[in-house]
This record gives structure tokens, C-alpha cells and sequence, in this order.
């Protein structure tokens, strides 16, 4: 690894409280520009060195061959190549690939590559930890530590993006890692900006997952742009759904459905409703016909999800049969359902399973 990962050189600067030196693709273009101009290097080099970052799987100023070598001494002398560490990199059975990366204030996260056949599609996470509390998932079990950056989350992308061969890409991208991307939004969106117009991805390519925060909502149906919307629904009904996802306190399903029903009517986009499957508490017919009842004439699409597991959290999923039971009530009502399919679950890659791990700092100090 090159010198931007060795912790002399994280200092954290009095004025900004960003890590110095700074992930150059944290950097913005214009200040680029100066610093290349108070170098003595051409505006061209912008482009080259963008062109390296995003579409050459290098993973050192040093292997940009066509830049000069004192050029790329001054690069790595005054930022770091990457947001990040890989400290850990686990390939389950069926090849999907987890990350585990260190951030220069020593927090971690993690994101997943996933493939199928003809689609190659990263699941990349917002923030360090989670506030919203769901009973069932693991990556708010210790809270939520910080936002990422947008160059933090755009960057997951570029480095499961190395992890391929060379005629492998990205086809597709699912904000449904850790965190809250809607609490984060003004940071997701820039991140989003950079896939669709440095990385290029098409925002039908790209789906944010949300547990449902309405105003937001509203604000991502108004970007202007053709991302895919999905809703974590997990419940037919307020009472149920305070129990699981205890946020929706404070805002109820009604919000939520309208909201959704806005960013429907604005985008033209199906929206996906993920509805967790856990044995006993939310997987009856009963549950499923209140189901079918508060989606009834909306353009939906629910995703079951049966639960994976969480070593701490006593919930399990329901066996087969009750998961085609509940998926035959809502399709006999007329609502489109699939059952999404568990991937990575023997690294703990598979939905819910992605958690805060415990940073250095921590250690020291508690
Ligand atoms: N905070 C966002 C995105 C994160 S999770 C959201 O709530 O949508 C992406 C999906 O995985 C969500 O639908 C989430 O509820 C679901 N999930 C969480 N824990 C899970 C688990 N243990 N098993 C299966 N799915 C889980």
C-alpha cells in the first residue's frame, strides 16, 4: 500500500475536521485546478487523473504512467489516493465479495459486490452505523458513529469495481448498505451525481433504499433524475411497524405511502416496498391480505425478504412454505411480489447483515 494509509499521516485539520492529506477525490474541482496551475502542471492533467481514478482499476498515483514522476510524487505527498483501507476482503460461495474498510479517523464500514448473470451490482453504504433502530438488522445495533462523505460513498463503488476482471463493470448500484441514505442526502447526492456523470452509470441503474423519511422523499423525487425508489415497509400497519422499525414513531405509514405515491407521480418510476419476512410477527395471510390492502391501486412491487440472520437478535424467517403463502395472498390480490434472493450470507454479506464495527479509537478509549 502506498504511504496515504499509514497513520503518521492522518492529522486532522483544526479548521475543517477533515483527515489531511485529503483523498483527492474529496478534493473539489476548481481548488484541483489551482493547486495543478500553482504546480506548474496543465488543466489537462485533470482529466488524465480523473480518467486513472475512475475508469483504470490503478490503485497508486505511482501507476499513472503518463503523468511525469515528480507530478506524481507531489500527488501522493499532498493527497491520498482513496478514502480508505481495505482491512478486510471475504469472497462467500456464490462469489459475492464483502469489503471491510478503514477511513482515516479510523471508523470502518463495509460494502458488497454482487453477481449475477449479466449484472454486477455493488451494495454500498452512507454511514458509519445506523440510527433508525430496526429490531432485525445488524448495522444499527451500536448506533450510528457518523455520515459518510459523498467521496466515501461514491468510492465503495470504485474499489469493488477493481476487485473484477477487466471486461467485468459495475451494471448496477444499490444504496442498501449501511445507514440511512436519506438521513445523509445532501451527501448522497453528490455521490449519486459522480456515478451517473463521472462513472456513468444510468440512474435507472441505481436504487435507493430507504426506511421511508417523507420529506426526503419528496426532495429525491424533485432531483430531476430517474433513480429507483425502494420503501422498507415490513408491516401492514402503524402498530406493528412502531414494534419493528421503531422510527416510524413519529412518521406513520400514511406519510410514508404518500410520499411515495409523490415521487410515483413525479418520476413515473415503480416503486419497490421491502417487507422483512420474520417467523410469528409479521408473516401470517392476515398480514398479507392488510398488505395487499394498503398497496391496492398503487403502481408496487413488494420484495419479500425472508430475515437473515444476526447473531444477536432473536429473529428467524419463516420456512418456505409461509414465504410462498404470503407471496400467493398478495399476488392473488393483484400485487407483483418476488422474494429476493439471499446472497453472501456465509460471510454475513446478505442484507441486514453489514454492521458498525468497533474503530480504533474506541478501542483505546472505552
Ligand atoms: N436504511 C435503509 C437501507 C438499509 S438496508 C432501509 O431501511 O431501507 C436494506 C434492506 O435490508 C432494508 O429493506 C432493510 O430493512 C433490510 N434488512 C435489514 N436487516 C435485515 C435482515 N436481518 N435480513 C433481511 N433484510 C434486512
Amino acid at each position: 500500500m502506498s504511504q496515504d494509509t499509514s497513520p503518521e499521516v492522518v492529522a486532522l485539520s483544526a479548521d475543517s475536521g477533515i483527515p489531511t492529506p485529503r483523498p483527492l477525490l474529496s478534493v473539489p474541482k476548481s481548488e484541483l485546478l489551482a493547486w495543478m496551475a500553482a504546480v506548474g502542471q496543465p488543466g489537462y492533467r485533470h482529466k488524465q487523473i480523473s480518467q486513472w481514478m475512475v475508469d483504470r482499476r490503478v490503485t497508486s498515483f505511482d501507476q499513472m504512467t503518463d503523468l511525469p514522476a515528480g507530478f506524481r510524487d507531489q500527488l501522493s505527498k499532498e493527497f491520498r489516493f482513496s478514502s480508505f483501507e481495505q482491512v478486510g476482503h471475504q469472497i462467500a460461495s456464490d462469489r459475492t465479495e464483502k469489503l471491510l474498510l478503514q477511513l482515516p479517523d479510523g471508523e470502518h464500514m463495509e460494502c458488497v459486490l454482487m453477481r449475477d448473470p449479466g449484472r454486477r451490482t455493488a451494495c454500498i453504504s452512507t454511514q458509519v452505523g445506523c440510527a433508525m433502530g430496526c429490531v432485525f438488522c445488524a448495522s444499527g445495533l451500536l448506533g450510528v458513529k457518523r455520515d459518510l462523505t459523498a467521496a466515501e460513498i461514491f468510492e465503495q463503488v470504485l474499489v469493488l469495481h477493481r476487485l473484477m476482471e477487466d471486461e467485468e463493470r459495475i451494471t448496477n448500484v444499490v444504496v442498501m448498505g449501511i445507514g440511512e441514505p436519506l438521513a445523509n442526502y445532501r451527501n448522497l447526492m453528490s455521490a449519486l451525481e459522480f456515478l451517473t456523470d463521472e462513472f456513468g452509470l444510468g440512474a435507472r441503474r441505481i436504487t435507493v433504499s430507504t426506511v421511508g423519511l417523507p420529506k426526503q422523499i419528496r426532495e429525491f423525487a424533485r432531483c430531476g433524475r430517474q433513480f429507483n425508489l425502494a420503501v422498507s415497509l415490513h408491516a401492514p400497519n402503524d402498530e406493528l411497524r412502531t414494534e419493528i422499525v421503531p422510527v416510524n414513531q413519529g412518521i406513520g405509514l400514511n406519510e410514508i405511502l404518500s410520499a411515495a405515491d409523490e415521487f410515483f407521480a413525479i418520476t413515473g418510476r415503480r416503486i419497490s416496498y421491502e417487507y422483512v419476512l420474520l417467523s410469528g410477527i409479521n408473516d401470517q395471510p392476515d398480514h398479507a391480505q392488510e398488505l395487499s390492502m394498503l398497496l391496492r391501486g398503487r403502481n408496487a412491487h413488494v420484495n419479500l425478504i425472508p430475515v437473515n440472520s444476526v447473531s444477536e437478535l432473536s429473529v428467524s424467517a419463516p420456512l418456505p412454505p409461509m414465504t410462498h403463502r404470503f407471496a400467493a395472498v398478495l399476488e392473488s390480490r393483484g400485487i407483483q411480489v418476488t422474494v429476493r434472493k439471499r446472497k453472501g450470507t456465509d460471510i454475513d454479506a446478505a442484507c441486514g447483515q453489514l454492521r458498525l464495527h468497533r474503530s480504533d479509537s474506541d478501542r483505546l478509549t472505552h
